[in-house]
């Protein structure tokens, strides 16, 4: 169970903090341990039992100190990596942290690679690959919801509907198996009847899984969204207004320039990625042609467009520049400064744009929030999927698999009703089983894997 080598990394994030965590997990993980940090109670940690925690100093061979740490042992198999793992939890600096993770190279450990530790767990048969895949959505929820729909698949809710649907495809193949075998023996009409009523509800639980796959994306990426509009009509007051929500979270992104700051509004539990936000802040550009420029390349970019309009003057060319730029769009049209006496009917806007929500909003006064979170979680949480639901299809890859074993029952469905070739059916529900072991990660090969873990933090 246990891997040849030891691995090692700083398992808690960058910066200064009250503690920090190395963490050591393999077959000489103990002894590695051992090498470098001495007990206070003067004991071994390789002659400790599993899950203590003992107190003392990290120092190199010389025995000069590093840090005061708290080790922890967790033994295999009961431990994250389902490996011998020991924690050293030592004061939460950069450096210190950085002494203390190359004194464990010089005892043995190598570095780990991006989720190793978690690909561990998985190779181990502690996770599976979908709840492998939701520990890093737990660890990046932005909203509650997000939150919960990642613990939901990292609790194994999804996985077990997907191991759920392999076992009855495999009843229905034995079934099958048996008559192509048997063929002497008589037919059992209604047996039939049975595995194909079993295929034909599976295929509707699939459509019905694959109906999150919309919300299960956006929930945990965010809803690329971009607020335009030409200037002055309040874009940058709705920014505020969204960002000023105390459940907002902004996140830099290591490595690159104080323009990849991330901006998240929690939205009814929806996370709105909002676009470019320095750009829309920026006020000194007041040129009308300017805000359609930028409005078309956001356009572009987004899923969502928030279309901001001034409702105390009547439309211009540039709002129906705009307005030009939104067919095959996703959009809510936002009629702001409802606070002023109106020139713009949003009935009327309603009129020539249906597919369009059109509310009236004031972002000096704050009204219409609500409402447009209601648009917005309608969007989201289109038919099939509610807010509740928990089990979500989490990205494209997940949904194209469960596309794919759809289509493979289809065949079957439409083998059975046909020509009823027992063989054909069976090959299109084996497809149709290995395609879902993908999800698990039981068929899933090695390449697949090994990029999985790689989008993965190193000490996760
Ligand atoms: P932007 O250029 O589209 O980003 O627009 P701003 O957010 O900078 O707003 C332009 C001007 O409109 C500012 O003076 C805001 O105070 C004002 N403004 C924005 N929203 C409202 C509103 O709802 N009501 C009123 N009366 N004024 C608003």
């Amino acid at each position: 169970m246990q891997q040849e080598d030891t691995i090692s990394a700083i398992a808690t994030a960058g910066g200064e903090a009250g503690i920090g965590i190395v963490r050591i997990s393999g077959r000489t993980a103990l002894s590695v341990a051992d090498r470098i940090f001495r007990a206070k109670n003067g004991k071994r940690l390789s002659d400790m039992e599993s899950h203590r925690a003992v107190y003392g100093t990290v120092a190199d061979d010389e025995g000069r100190p590093v840090d005061e740490a708290m080790a922890l042992i967790m033994r295999s198999p009961h431990s994250y990596t389902k490996e011998d793992v020991v924690e050293l939890q030592c004061h939460g600096g950069r450096l210190v942290l950085r002494q203390v993770l190359s004194l464990t190279y010089c005892a043995g450990a190598r570095p780990a690679e991006r989720g190793e530790f978690t690909k561990r767990a998985f190779l181990n048969g502690r996770l599976d690959l979908s709840q492998a895949q939701a520990v890093m959505d737990v660890i990046q929820a932005k909203t509650d919801s997000a939150l919960r729909a990642a613990e939901g698949n990292l609790s194994g809710k999804f996985s077990a509907k997907i191991r759920e649907m392999r076992n009855e495809i495999l009843g229905v193949i034995a079934h099958l198996e048996a008559l192509i075998d048997f063929p002497e023996e008589d037919v059992d009409d209604i047996s039939l009847e049975d595995a194909r009523k079993t295929v034909a509800g599976l295929a509707d639980r699939l459509r019905k899984l694959l109906q999150t796959a919309h919300a299960g994306q956006i929930l945990r990426e965010g809803l690329m969204t971009a607020i335009i509009g030409r200037p002055n009509v309040g874009k940058s007051s709705l920014l505020n207004m969204l960002l000023r929500t105390e459940r907002a979270i902004v996140t830099d992104i290591p490595g690159t320039t104080r323009d990849s700051i991330e901006e998240y509004a929690d939205i009814g539990g929806v996370p709105l990625r909002i676009i470019d936000t320095a750009g829309i802040r920026a006020t000194e550009d007041k040129v009308e042609r300017i805000g359609v420029e930028k409005s078309r390349e956001y356009a572009e970019q987004a899923a969502l467009l928030l279309v901001l309009f001034d409702g105390s003057q009547e439309l211009s060319t540039e709002d129906e520049e705009i307005l030009a730029l939104l067919e095959g769009k996703q959009a809510i049209l936002l009629v702001n400064k409802s606070d002023l006496p109106q020139k713009v009917d949003p009935g009327i806007l309603r009129q020539r744009f249906p597919d369009f929500p059109v509310l009236p909003i004031s972002t000096k006064a704050e009204n219409g929030l609500e409402s447009l979170q209601k648009a917005i979680l309608d969007k989201v949480y289109t038919t099939g999927c509610d807010e509740e639901e928990t089990t979500l299809v989490r990205d494209e890859r997940e949904a194209h698999l469960l596309r794919r074993v759809l289509e493979h029952l289809n065949e079957a469905i439409n083998a059975m009703d046909g020509s009823m070739d027992a063989d054909l059916v069976s090959i299109d529900l084996r497809s149709a089983w290995e395609i879902l072991g993908e999800l698990t990660g039981e068929m899933a090969g090695e390449d697949i894997i090994d990029e999985i873990f790689s989008r993965f933090c190193i000490g996760k």
